[in-house]
């Protein structure tokens, strides 16, 4: 009987079915609170702020959608753009370099 004891910390899964993990290196809401420092209670899974703070599912806007476009200049895709014409640039200024 005393051999079939696993500890706890030998367990794969947390009693409740969740991982083990350190619970202290969960990434940390940075939200500001009234008081003036960050909030720190852990964030959302795959967000950067705690369900008190925005980081709740649903919540926020799903990629990608227009409705407070404007201009475009911060969409996704044209700073992809931007990043690619700056290579572009930087390639093109290598090869004249090492041309002369
Ligand atoms: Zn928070």
């Amino acid at each position: 009987m005393h051999s079939e004891y696993t500890p706890l910390s030998c367990q794969k899964t947390l009693l409740n079915g969740n991982p083990r993990g350190n619970p202290a290196k969960a990434p940390r809401c940075g939200a500001k609170t009234r008081a003036g420092n960050p909030c720190k209670a852990p964030a959302v899974k795959g967000k950067q702020r705690c369900r008190m703070h925005g980081g709740t599912k649903g919540s926020g806007a799903p990629k990608e959608n227009q409705n407070a476009l404007k201009h475009g200049h911060y969409s996704l895709k044209s700073q992809l753009e931007r990043n690619y014409i700056r290579e572009l640039i930087n390639l093109g200024s290598k090869a004249f370099d090492s041309g002369h």
